[in-house]
């Protein structure tokens, strides 16, 4: 069975990102991905960025999907953000809740990615595919595994078409994630979430604001390689390319890439595990 692949960017603030991005996704193009996504500054703080892109990759003749993020939004602007993108020939969507900004925060109109779920559906139907976000290691916020999965499933029967996993390491949480809402009675892809690893600090800092989960074995073996950034990158390389590989045994339907706007890395895990 052919296996999906999907690439996420971030919008590029300047106009030389976004030349150095429009490489990457050229570098990208020939590994087929299903699509290309687009994330979204929770707030809306990246709204025209984000569509920007999109409309640059759909020129391109490649399929985007926008991320959406509710937290903050009102229903009108999400009314036009949809026009907008059933205007651009948009056909998917990440809906999200977005991450919420420290500090204050005026409650909004939407609180939970199940209501934007909920809200796209009633204004556009089965226009959109909708893919939503899932968390194999639990979400961080969560008060328990049972309470992510029974608010997890009641986002995908609010009408999500997809599952989008947060990057993870441990295969068997994926497994039993899966396991988990299958036996809730979700049947839609899960997709794994994969964050190649470039630079294991960047990485560290990343799960820490994020709330990504990196096991003590990892950081100890990135710890070995404290000198030589070469050797690190060889082994994340391995590393991930691994996990992929046993993904894909273990049943996954694809894989979606956090690639941070780089082709090389992402490229070659691709070449490694035979999905290009
Ligand atoms: P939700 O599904 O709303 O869940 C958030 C928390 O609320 C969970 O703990 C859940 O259990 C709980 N919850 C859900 N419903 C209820 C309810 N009815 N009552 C009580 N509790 C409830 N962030 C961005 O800002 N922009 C992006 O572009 C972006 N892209 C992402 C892409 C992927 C694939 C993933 C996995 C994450 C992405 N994120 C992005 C991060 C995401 O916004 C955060 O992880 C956020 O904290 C949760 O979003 P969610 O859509 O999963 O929220």
């Amino acid at each position: 069975m052919t296996k999906q692949i999907s690439f996420e960017f971030f919008p590029p603030q300047t106009l030389e990102g976004m030349e150095k991005l429009r490489k990457t996704w050229e570098a990208l193009e020939n590994l087929n991905p299903t699509y290309f996504s687009v994330t979204f500054g929770a707030g809306g703080s990246t709204r025209d960025r984000t569509l920007e892109t999109v409309l640059q990759i759909q020129r391109a003749g490649l399929s985007a999907a926008p991320h959406l993020s509710c937290i903050g939004a009102t229903r009108e602007s999400l009314r036009s953000m949809l026009k907008d993108y059933k205007g651009a020939g948009v056909s998917r969507i990440v809906a999200l809740r977005g991450d919420l900004p420290s500090g204050f925060v005026a409650p909004g109109e939407f609180r939970h990615a199940s209501e934007l779920v909920q809200f796209i559906r009633h204004e556009t139907g089965d226009f959109f595919h909708l893919a939503v976000a899932g968390y194999p290691e639990v979400h961080p916020e969560s008060r328990s595994n049972r309470d992510d999965i029974e608010k997890f499933v009641r986002k995908v029967e609010a009408g999500a078409d997809s599952v989008i996993t947060q990057y993870f390491y441990n295969v068997d949480a994926y497994i039993q994630f899966v396991d988990q809402v299958r036996s809730r009675g979700v049947h839609i892809p899960v997709i794994p979430g994969i964050m190649p690893i470039a630079n294991f600090e960047k990485i560290v800092r990343f799960s820490d604001a994020c709330g990504a989960e990196l096991p003590r074995w990892m950081r100890k073996r990135f710890d070995d390689f404290e000198n030589d950034a070469e050797s690190a990158k060889e082994y994340g390389l391995d590393l991930v390319s691994d996990l992929c590989r046993r993904l894909l045994e273990s049943g996954a339907p694809g894989l979606h890439f956090y690639t941070l706007n780089q082709s090389p890395l992402v490229a070659e895990i691709c070449h490694r595990i035979g999905v290009a």
